[in-house]
């Protein structure tokens, strides 16, 4: 009597293991995650509604696990179509913003992209989903050991993570087809100009700190800077203090 009531706790258990391996291999081997569904949803509600319609920018908005990159307590949240805090007074972009930056650059598969503002490494990561290889500056020490670790957990190996100023861009492995800026800066600096490839693209939010600026396009041509405003936006302010 013992023993077959065992037996068949044994059978059930062994019954809801092959039920839930039944249930979550089609996720696994799809990789789809819970948020797939919520995520293409906010492609075609927040993202395509708006104008954006480069392709690949959409698919990897639909493919990047926005929660992965949130805090904790604002996972419920990660598929609002608004900023949210990553700690140290630094947010992550709202997903139509990041959506309209990597779309204004062009991407391409060879690109490769400079980022200075790595913050939670999301925009990085979108980036890293398209093009060939992501060079990410973060000068906050915190944000950017963070932020080194879960793209490498995430396995977005072609991403590279420095902590520095990124004022200075990164000249050791420029020049860049494309930069992206993701802090507001008083004005475009210098070295990153010097370091976007001839026919680049560069996309950065140019104005007074704490307040509105401008989504400038830069672009070189023939050695010709050319600057273009987009859109008007609203950053966290690019800091100085960190020596590089
Ligand atoms: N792209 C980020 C959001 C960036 S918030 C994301 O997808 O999550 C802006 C980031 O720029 C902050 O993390 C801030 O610390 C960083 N930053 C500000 N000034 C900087 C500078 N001079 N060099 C590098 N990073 C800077």
């Amino acid at each position: 009597m013992k023993h077959s009531c065992h037996g068949s706790r044994l059978l059930m258990t062994i019954n809801k293991f092959l039920m839930m391996i039944t249930l979550l291999l089609p996720l696994v081997l799809s990789g789809q995650d819970d948020y797939t569904q919520t995520r293409k949803k906010m492609v075609s509600h927040d993202i395509i509604s708006r104008g954006v319609n480069d392709q690949a920018t959409l698919d990897a908005m639909r493919n990047v696990p926005r929660h992965e990159f949130v805090p904790q307590e604002f996972r419920q949240r990660a598929y609002q179509d608004g900023p949210l805090p990553i700690g140290y007074g630094q947010t992550i972009s709202q997903p139509y913003i990041v959506a309209f930056m990597t779309e204004a650059i062009r991407p391409q598969n060879h690109f490769r992209v400079l980022e200075v503002g790595t913050g939670s490494g999301y925009q990085a990561a979108v980036l890293s989903a398209i093009v060939d290889s992501v060079f990410t500056i973060e000068i906050i020490d915190e944000l950017y050991l963070q932020a080194k670790k879960r793209l490498k957990k995430l396995a977005y190996d072609n991403v590279q993570v420095k902590n520095a100023d990124g004022y200075f861009g990164w000249a050791s492995k420029g020049p860049f087809d494309a930069i992206v800026v993701t802090a507001a800066a008083e004005f475009v600096p210098p070295p990153l100009i010097e370091q976007l490839n001839e026919g680049g693209r560069m996309i950065i939010p140019v104005g007074t700190p704490f307040s509105t600026q401008q989504l400038l396009l830069v672009t070189k041509n023939g050695g010709k800077i050319k600057t273009r405003n987009l859109m008007f936006v609203r950053f966290v302010p690019f800091t100085r203090d960190k020596g590089s």
